[in-house]
Order: C-alpha cells, then structure tokens, then sequence
C-alpha cells in the first residue's frame, strides 16, 4: 500500500481530524516487477550469442584459425549465433509493436481457406525435410475479418512450433473451420504435448518448457507472446488442447464478417 495523509483544520486553524489514504499499489508493483523480468531477460537472451561469437572469434584470431577443422567449426557457431540475435532482435522488435497502445489492425475479410494453403506451401518443405508430414483438412472457405498479413504470421508461427516439437514420423494437420461464432484456425500435432499446469504458462514472454530443447531448435520463446497478444488485438480466442506425449492441437477463433 501506498499512504498519505492531510490534516483537516477548522477556520481557526485547529486541527479537526486527519485524512489518510490507502492507495493499493499490488498491481503496479506486479507490472513493476513484470517490467524488470523481461529487462534481465532481454539482456540475459542478448548476451548470451553475444559472449560466443566473442569467445570464438577470439579463440580463431589466438591461432585456431590455421587449424581448418577447427576454423570451419567455430565460424559456423558463429555464423548461427549471429543468426540466432537476428531473429531474437527482430521478434523484439515485432512483440514491442504489437504491445503499443495505438497498435491497430487493419480490418479486412481474410479468405483464411487461400490464405492457409500459402503458409502451408511455404512450410511443407521445413516440414519435410525433418520427416514429419503436414497435411491440411480444410473442406470448406472461410472467411475472417482481421489483418491478413497478421493472421499468417499466426498460422506462421503455430506452424512452426508443430513443426519443431514434434519429431521425425509426426503429423500434423490444419484446418479451417467455420463456427456459429466465428471462423476457426485449426493447428494439431502429433509432436511431445505440453504438461497440463504448464499450458498458461507457455504464452509469457521467454518461456519455455524446455530451455535447451527450444534453444537447440532455433527458438526465442516469444513465438506464443506475439501470438497472443495478435489473437487478442483481433478479438479472438485461443484454445489449447494437449497431453504430453501425444500430441497438441492449438484453436484460434476470429471473428467473421456480419452477413
Ligand atoms: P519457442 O521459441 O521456444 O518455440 P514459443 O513462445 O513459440 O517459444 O513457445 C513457448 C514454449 O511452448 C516452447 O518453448 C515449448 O516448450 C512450448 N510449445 C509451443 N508449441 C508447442 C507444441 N506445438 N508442442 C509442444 N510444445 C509447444
């Protein structure tokens, strides 16, 4: 609690009484402390490859350099680090646009049938190459009101999680649905679900169930925020279905145009 207090004087300047004011401050000393997580965070996420693109280009100037096995070695850990803060610096970017309080959609009727066909085409071969098959179910067109350009940067990013969390000999299976309510994205795997008490969780900015695992895959664990936070300037809805070991299906709801 935040106090203050002011004392009440009659016209004789005598005093009558004292004023005192409790300002509940819980939730500013949360979004406080919200802020200096995601500070340590950033800074942490960015010194990391920072450290080992140092370390390395060292190591190859003090002389590993006229050894060619190990040269090739660490340029290439170089090479995917810088690429790592790339990505990292752009999803930053991308997440601290969409948080501001003007971030606006630009509404249009989004043919979501057409527009998931797109996205799938462009991630088949990602799919592919780690031999896991992605198919999609669609029956019927849909359409949505929303940001096109938004909407496939959700479908990119469910997408690609199915895609990473799932391994060699998966599925996974996408459709749109129309709804009594709305119109429906649907994103399912066959891939190494999600612990229930961790599903609110894997929507917050960094985190991740697996550390090493999201790391190794190339991940920033900001892939869900930015989801998130496009769902929601949208007016839809997510919903998440998984168990661990079987599998995951992810069901964004937007809205639909009024007939
Ligand atoms: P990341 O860059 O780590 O993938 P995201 O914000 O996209 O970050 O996702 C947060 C975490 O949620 C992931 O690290 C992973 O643990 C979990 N996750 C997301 N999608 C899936 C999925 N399809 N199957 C299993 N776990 C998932």
């Amino acid at each position: 609690f935040d106090v203050s207090c002011a004392p009440i004087l009659d016209q004789n300047e005598r005093l009558r009484g004292i004023v005192v004011v409790f300002h509940d401050i819980t939730e500013l000393k949360k979004l406080e402390k919200m802020r200096k997580d995601f500070v340590a965070n950033v800074s942490h996420e960015l010194k990391t490859p920072v450290t080992s693109v140092i370390g390395f280009t060292e190591t190859l100037l003090d002389g590993a350099m006229e050894e060619p096995e190990l040269q090739d070695k660490f340029l290439n850990i170089i090479l995917s680090e810088s690429k790592r803060l790339q990505t990292l610096i752009s999803e930053l970017l991308e997440l601290s646009k969409i948080e501001q309080e003007h971030f606006e959609i630009k509404w249009e009727h989004v043919q979501m049938t057409e527009l998931l066909d797109d996205t799938i085409m462009v991630l088949t071969e990602k799919a592919g190459e780690k031999g896991i098959t992605l198919t999609d179910s669609t029956k019927e067109a849909g359409i949505a009101l929303g940001d096109p350009q938004r909407i496939r940067q959700i479908m990119i990013n469910l997408i690609t999680n199915a895609i990473s969390y799932t391994s060699a000999g998966g599925k996974i299976q996408t459709e749109i649905k129309n709804m009594g309510d709305g119109v429906k994205l649907i994103v399912s795997d066959t891939g190494i679900g999600i612990e229930p008490n961790q599903i609110p969780r894997i929507f917050e900015r960094f985190y991740r169930v697996d550390k090493a695992r999201s790391r190794n895959l190339g991940g920033t664990g900001l892939g869900l925020a930015i989801v998130k936070h496009l769902v929601e300037a949208h007016g839809g809805r997510i919903d998440v279905a998984s168990k661990p070991g079987e599998g995951t299906t992810f069901e964004i709801t937007f809205k639909k145009p009024i007939a």
